[in-house]
């Protein structure tokens, strides 16, 4: 390899290590592709190593590192951790040249034919996703999808690009990493999960965690430092009996417990309001068996049947999915029992080739590929997705949303009145079903039968139900069906025969136009149909015809147009009273820096914006928050841990600014604290006391219930930021008799 030009002096110390670094990374790379290897392929590996290295010799990553060891990064998470190819590892290698250097995609093309170069070009069309528009961003991930169905291997490598930007984003801007952070969550991980890539899925959550939720993270990560020796004992207590026995069988197997992923210990203490003490399964035991591929489900119920005669099993907890998988492929056996000490374990039993396919999804599915009829539902899943990307629906953003919903979610398993099988995601209602049945059933639907018992159309379905759909001819589509199914096959034909009716009501209204112009001696020209259109400030002449035909518009207006020829135009002006036209770009708008701000802005141009507080997630001066500029009502302020905030900043990134506050003593802001303790003689007293004798501050209302010997207390009070309220919380929680004392949202507990 020639000696990489260097822009400065200042690095030519380093540039030896440098390079030998790079060379040493490579080698690695080269290792763990070694019985992959066929003839030829290390040259070719070679090859693409050095033109990538050459391409980017002169750049360097934020950290100040050289470029070229991101891609060398890349191709490893590909060969090692996902289990991909020689050729995926070239194509990982050569990820960012047609994007960010002189290399072209023909000079890909000429060097390594066209499987490379398609997939390198699917690579660089989705690699600018951030920072584009929010319909660009939704057309580019239909672009993801469409190069999905046709090359898995792209979505592939780029989850193994983003799992890399991931860990390596420290070096980046706050601003940056939220960005970033949130788009994983909202794009990538699903992605990762509906792939079978629990592994880097879950990754990929912790990381996205450590940014936007910082305090949780570090809280969770340390308090499983700190239990860790008491865990492993308890795991060796639990694993000791069930060994031996196992042992006994003769099975060949390994087990071990494995803390779950501090993402998934925090959503269970969000979704169960409970402390991280009270959280009971942080831990999962696997039982894994080398069995032979005929035995392995067997080998697998007799290892449960062990497990549950050592210890009572909670018969609601039983997950089969060995009899049937997820649809990303996922095989095992999961069950809870009651452990030592009364406490409930979770325990999974699978085979090594399910193992295997469980973390490394789909690249270890292909390997096992024959004889397991995986094919047929990655198959059946591609084909979904076409079928919807293929549809005329224009609106990308929606489908964005949509396809959330449809292709990322959990399933479920209902069956037809002739008891086959269907496989439709988590959420979806008894329309949805008609539509997957058939549009023509979809579209005639007027209720249901689920297991034989009349619902309504959108009744939502649970796994093992049967469904029979009932139809009437004089059924058709509404409007307020979008809101009853989930599903984007449904969605998408709804609109569609929406749009069809519209198109046949707008035909009278056309017949209505054009006998209006007549009359002026105009005609209906695409130019004289544009000009109204346009003076009544509707968006197609489609709408045009529709607002006319149910009387919307009455035309009136017309008969002051100008005629020229068979020409309209615009009425004479009779005097200058017109409004500036209202653009509906507000963020160009300036805004009113205010008076008495205790926010500060750190905008592109550092300006100081008049701002609303957010209301889905009530924000409070010291809170993590960030402003976004929305399109109709100026700057609203969220929390970082809003429900909203992952889809707002994932989405309009490029309308996000960074917020801080500043210290304002003469503003309160309402918030709730919810306080559950032991209902002692006097309790109530004793934090009235405290709120408002000691502290100062207002209440706002105060509720107080009490059962078997318990009380819970809702309590709405006005502080001035965070530091104030969290004054105000550990106070309390140095009552005596109090168990926890919580922040909620002043409006939803009303
Ligand atoms: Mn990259």
């Amino acid at each position: 390899m020639e000696t990489p030009a260097v822009p400065t002096k200042t690095y030519t110390l380093n540039e030896e290590q440098e390079k030998n670094e790079i060379l040493r990374k490579y080698r690695a790379l080269l290792r763990v592709l070694k019985p992959k290897l066929k003839p030829g392929d290390r040259e070719l590996v070679r090859h693409s190593f050095e033109m990538a290295a050459d391409a980017h010799k002169t750049m360097r990553r934020k950290s100040g590192e050289p470029y070229i060891l991101h891609p060398i990064a890349v191709a490893m998470i590909c060969a090692e951790e996902i289990g991909l190819g020689v050729r995926s590892t070239i194509c990982a290698l050569l990820h960012d040249t047609v994007e960010d250097t002189e290399v072209t995609l023909e000079d890909v093309q000429r060097e390594f034919g066209n499987e490379i170069a398609r997939i390198v070009d699917g690579l660089t069309k989705i690699s600018n996703v951030i920072d584009a528009s929010s319909s660009q961003q939704a057309e580019n991930f239909k672009k993801i999808l469409l190069t999905l169905t046709d090359d898995p291997r792209v979505i592939l490598i780029k989850l193994a690009d983003r799992l890399h930007n991931m860990r390596t984003l420290d070096s980046m801007k706050r601003e940056k990493q939220l960005k970033i952070a949130s788009e994983t969550i909202w794009v990538y991980t699903p992605l990762a999960h509906r792939m079978g890539l629990y592994a880097i899925k879950t990754e990929l959550e912790d990381l996205s965690m450590k940014y936007m939720e910082p305090d949780a993270y570090r809280d969770i990560a340390q308090k499983l430092a700190e239990t860790k020796r008491e865990r492993s004992r308890y795991i060796n207590e639990f694993i000791r009996p069930l060994k031996e026995k196992i042992e006994q069988t003769g099975l060949k197997f390994d087990i071990y417990g494995r803390p779950k992923s501090i993402h998934s210990i925090w959503n269970k203490i969000k979704k169960k309001g409970v402390s991280f003490e009270e959280v009971y399964d942080l831990f999962a035991i696997r039982v894994i068996l080398d069995s032979e591929l005929q035995a392995e489900k067997a080998d697998c119920w007799k290892v449960y049947s062990i497990i549950t005669s050592e210890y009572q099993p909670q018969p609601e907890r039983l997950r089969d999915w060995l009899s049937r998988p997820k649809s990303n492929g996922y095989e095992a056996l999961h069950t809870t029992v009651m452990g030592p000490q009364g406490r409930w374990v979770e325990v999974q039993v699978r085979s090594r080739r399910m193992d295997e396919i469980a973390e490394r999804g789909l690249a270890a599915h292909f390997k096992y590929k024959e004889g397991t009829g995986h094919e047929d539902r990655f198959d059946k899943w591609f084909q979904q997705i076409r079928d919807v990307i293929g549809s005329p629906d224009a609106d990308s953003v929606d489908f964005l949303n949509d396809f959330k919903t449809s292709f990322l979610a959990e399933e479920i398993y209902v069956y037809t009145p002739r008891g086959d099988v269907k496989m439709l995601p988590a959420g979806s209602t008894a329309l949805d079903f008609a539509f997957y049945i058939h549009s023509a059933i979809g579209s005639k639907t007027i209720g249901a039968k689920v297991n034989h018992k009349l619902v309504p159309i959108g009744h939502k379905l649970r796994s093992g139900d049967q469904i029979e759909i009932i139809t009437s001819n004089k059924q058709k589509p509404h409007e307020d069906w979008l809101n009853l199914v989930i599903t984007a096959k449904a969605k998408s034909k709804i609109k569609d025969s929406l749009k069809e009716e519209k198109r046949k009501i707008a035909d009278d209204g056309k017949y209505i136009l054009q006998k209006k112009l007549e009359g002026m001696k105009a005609a209906v020209t695409p130019g004289n149909v544009e000009l109204i259109t346009q003076f009544y400030k509707l968006s197609s002449s489609l709408d045009l015809y529709y607002n006319i035909a149910i009387k919307n518009i009455d035309l009136k207006e017309l008969k002051e147009f100008q005629v020229f020829g068979d020409r309209l135009d615009l009425p004479r002006p009779k005097h200058q009273e017109h409004k500036p036209q209202e653009h509906h770009h507000d963020h160009h708008k300036p805004l009113v820096p205010p008076k008495d701000t205790e926010l500060i802005i750190f905008g592109e141009s550092g300006d100081q914006f008049k701002y609303t507080l957010a209301n889905c997630c009530k924000p409070i001066p010291g809170d993590d928050v960030f402003g976004f500029i929305t399109a109709t009502e100026g700057l609203k302020i969220h929390r970082n841990s809003c429900p909203n905030a992952a889809r707002l900043l994932a989405n309009y990134g490029h309308r996000v600014v960074k917020t801080k506050w500043a210290k304002n003593k003469d503003i309160a802001f309402l918030t709730g604290i919810k306080i559950i303790g032991l209902d002692d003689v006097g309790v109530i007293n004793k934090i009235t006391n405290i709120i408002s004798g000691d502290m100062r501050i207002n209440i706002n209302a105060l509720t107080i219930e009490s059962r078997d010997g318990l009380f819970e207390g809702n309590i709405k009070v006005y502080v001035h930021d965070k530091e104030e309220l969290n004054e105000l919380v550990s106070r309390l929680k140095s009552l005596r008799g109090i168990q926890t004392v919580d922040r909620f949202d002043p409006e939803e507990n009303k």
